[in-house]
């Protein structure tokens, strides 16, 4: 799960990151409001979880309360790359001497703790890498000896922070990583890493992505997850317990077993189509759980043709066909199904489907066929 960039914030502040004061606003006067709180000058900050706000004109200094009227006038509402704006951070505004950029983020190949850190902070860290890869200074953490100051001291001094920055940055990079492990992130970045006029070291950004698989640990995520907005498809498959994620293409997509709801997703591409989503059944693929997933899939109106792809191992193909034929009679299907059904018992499944094969309700011998009757399906 994402952050929107005031939560990363008091994420960080839990951790003794130090951030700029400041508060959110949902209308302009809240905004007034909480510019009078953390004093002037402030920045107004768009909230959405896309990088880029600065440059998309969501990010505005003002010196006073009516410049905070009109740039939070002019933030709320507005779309930045497809996201609305309906809140706003306003922090008491920094005086920048020098941006940095640093975070940790897990290295999965090398099952290591991988931390980033440039002194040419402040424009996309991809950028960064493109143009000037050896900017970057990066340090491998073993998640099981942790991540010594030592280590932080000799890191900021590698990453040609300022002199006179290091000492507070390793002690902020200390913060950082113990948020990172401790605070169960995915990633916790911060871009700009701010050097001030008068020497201080502070985060102007946050952006944390929680690792959704730790949240039984936190129940304090439960506010972050009201405020997310979550595909309407996704939020009904959670709700009937499926392992579903939405797509954007036509062809509605049902397997059983993660590995071969992937395969299926590739075929599908292979021969031209595009998955409307990835739905991987497990192994009890019964009339509830079938009837379950042509649900969410039929309510998916881009939704042009369903594939559904069984292999039987321990599950019985006999038993599929059975949850096929009983879903189907609860389920009203707007789109025509093309299923492929194969593995243990499939003569004695594919007998019991033959008297209810139509137009809308086909089947194919191969997983390669019924890929592209279904692609040809969603035109
Ligand atoms: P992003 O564009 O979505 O990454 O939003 P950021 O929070 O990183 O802000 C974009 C840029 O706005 C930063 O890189 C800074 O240059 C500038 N900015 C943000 N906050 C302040 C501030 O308090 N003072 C000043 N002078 N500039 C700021
Ligand atoms: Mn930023």
């Amino acid at each position: 799960m994402d952050l929107y960039e005031y939560q990363g914030k008091q994420y960080f502040a839990r951790f003794g990151i130090p951030i700029s004061a400041g508060g959110v606003a949902d209308t302009v006067d809240e905004a007034v409001a909480q510019a009078d709180a953390a004093g002037y000058p402030v920045v107004v900050k768009a909230q959405v979880k896309v990088g880029g706000r600065g440059k998309a004109g969501g990010v505005k200094l003002a010196k006073d309360a009516d410049e905070v009227r009109l740039h939070a006038g002019n933030i709320l509402g507005l779309d930045i790359k497809g996201h609305v704006v309906h809140r706003l951070w306003v922090e008491h505004a920094s005086d920048i001497a020098k941006e940095y950029y640093a975070s940790f983020t897990l290295d999965r190949p090398n099952k290591l703790h991988l931390g980033m850190l440039s002194a040419e902070g402040g424009v996309e860290i991809e950028e960064v890498a493109e143009t000037n890869p050896d900017a970057i200074a990066m340090v491998h953490v073993d998640p099981v000896k942790g991540f010594a100051e030592g280590t932080a001291r000799e890191w900021v001094a590698r990453a040609n922070l300022d002199e006179e920055a290091r000492e507070q940055a390793a002690a902020l990079l200390v913060k950082l990583y113990t948020c990172y492990v401790e605070g169960d992130c995915d990633l916790a970045e911060i871009n700009p890493l701010i050097l001030t006029p008068d020497g201080r070291v502070h985060a102007l950004d946050a952006k944390v992505t929680l690792d959704d698989n730790a949240t039984f640990r936190h129940p304090e995520w439960e506010e972050y997850a009201a405020t997310e907005t979550e595909d309407p498809r996704e939020r009904m498959a959670k709700e009937k317990g499926l392992n579903y994620i939405g797509l954007s293409g036509t062809v509605g997509i049902i397997a059983n077993g993660a590995g071969l709801a992937m395969s299926t997703l590739d075929v599908v591409t292979q021969v031209g189509g595009t998955a409307a989503n990835f739905l991987d059944i497990g192994g009890g693929a019964n009339a509830d759980v079938m009837a379950a997933a042509l649900e969410v899939i039929n309510a998916d109106p881009a939704v042009k043709s369903i594939f559904v792809n069984i292999f039987g191992g321990i599950t019985r193909v006999d038993e599929v066909a059975k949850g096929v034929i009983e879903a189907l009679a609860r389920v009203d299907i707007t789109s025509p199904i093309v299923l492929r059904l194969d593995g243990t018992n499939a003569e004695q499944g594919r007998a019991l489907l033959a008297p209810h094969l139509s137009d809308t309700l086909q089947a194919e011998p191969t997983m390669l066929d019924a890929a592209r009757r279904a692609v040809a399906l969603a035109g």
